[in-house]
């Protein structure tokens, strides 16, 4: 299924983060922030994974 995943894992804290508490920044570069967020560790503020969420409910 494509979209956001439930969680994410923080290898820095041993941790799952799950997908609200995950901080969201914009991307770098020419990526569109209306398509694609980077999901951030709220602890340590590691780059978890970057998603394409356009498709997101
Ligand atoms: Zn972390």
């Amino acid at each position: 299924m494509p979209g956001v995943p439930d969680a994410f894992r923080c290898d820095t804290c041993e941790q799952d983060v799950s997908r609200e508490a995950a901080t969201r920044r914009g991307t770098f570069g020419d990526l569109d922030p209306e398509k694609w967020q980077s999901f951030c560790c709220p602890d340590c503020g590691r780059r978890l994974r970057t998603v394409f969420v356009a498709l997101e409910d």
